[in-house]
């Protein structure tokens, strides 16, 4: 299968479907599913539980191999993981035992490239995320905002140009996930890295993303996309929401939201 366009997308997915396959049975998760991102765009996921959206993380990420279709990065194939690709779990999964630091560079000890120039690179994202205080700290110590901020310097250190975030903010209280909107975005976007987020929360996929996709379930596939206009999407995450028109795309992406939910509960 040839790409179909001549300049390579920095993520291009052409016809992906994707089966679980166990002793008795198959389980389509995603189907024929494309899509293309740029360089330095940030997209949402949004759609019901079960829709395949993880899944789809794990086919970019090379994590799973898709059944029929392509993933390119760059033009290139995805055949198994790569440093290019960094990604982050709504979980942080920091060990407790082992200083902030040394959770930080645990990443590039096991990417095989902690140099001295790349612990540097590391503390200095740690002292960007506003932890250079804790890093002798054990993640005990932290709140669950810190410790995902943590988790997302563990990540970039590594130098990913493509982040995948599965919904990294879900298990944090409001404020904290408001306040870490605005870091995420604004870190991503001076990196210049390229993002797919999946997320449950509406607002959120507005906010944040260029694009919104909405995933229908039974098998997963995009239902439709919603283009964020640009003065909503050039804002920060918080300011976004109190911007003239937020409400209106809100209430698109919440009926689109509604058919699939409607589609799911009759299969
Ligand atoms: P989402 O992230 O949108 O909630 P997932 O990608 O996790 O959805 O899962 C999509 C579908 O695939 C679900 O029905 C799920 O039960 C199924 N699934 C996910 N992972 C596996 C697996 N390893 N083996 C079998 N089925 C799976
Ligand atoms: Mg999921």
């Amino acid at each position: 299968m040839k790409q179909i366009s001549s300049t390579p997308a920095k993520i291009e997915l052409g016809h992906v479907t994707h089966l679980y396959l166990s002793t008795t049975r198959a389980f389509m998760a995603v189907q024929d599913i494309n899509l293309r991102v740029e360089e330095g765009e940030f997209i949402c996921l949004v759609g019901p539980s079960g829709c395949g959206k993880t899944t789809l993380l794990s086919l970019i990420a090379g994590l799973e191999k898709p059944t029929a279709g392509k993933v390119w990065i760059d033009g290139r194939k995805v055949n198994g993981t790569s440093r290019q690709v960094g990604y982050m779990l709504q979980q942080d999964y920091l060990f407790n035992w082992r200083s902030i630091e040394d959770n930080v560079f645990l990443g590039l000890d096991i990417q095989g490239i902690r140099t001295k120039e790349t612990e540097e690179y590391a503390l200095h994202l740690l002292d960007e995320m506003e932890l250079s205080d804790v890093r002798k700290f054990s993640p005990l110590q932290l709140s669950g905002g810190m410790r995902q901020r943590v988790a997302l310097v563990r990540t970039l250190a590594c130098q990913p140009d493509v982040l995948l975030l599965d919904e990294p903010f879900s298990a944090l209280d409001y404020q904290t996930k408001l306040k870490l909107e605005d870091l995420i975005f604004s870190t991503l976007r001076r990196h210049k890295k390229t993002a797919v987020l999946v997320t449950h929360d509406l607002s959120e996929s507005i906010a944040m993303g260029d694009r919104v996709y909405i995933f229908s379930r039974n098998p997963g596939r995009i239902n439709s996309e919603i283009v964020v206009p640009s003065p909503i999407r050039e804002a920060l995450p918080f300011d976004a929401r109190n911007h003239d028109g937020f409400q209106d795309l809100f209430h698109r992406v919440w009926k689109e939201m509604e058919v699939v939910s409607d589609a799911a509960k009759g299969n």
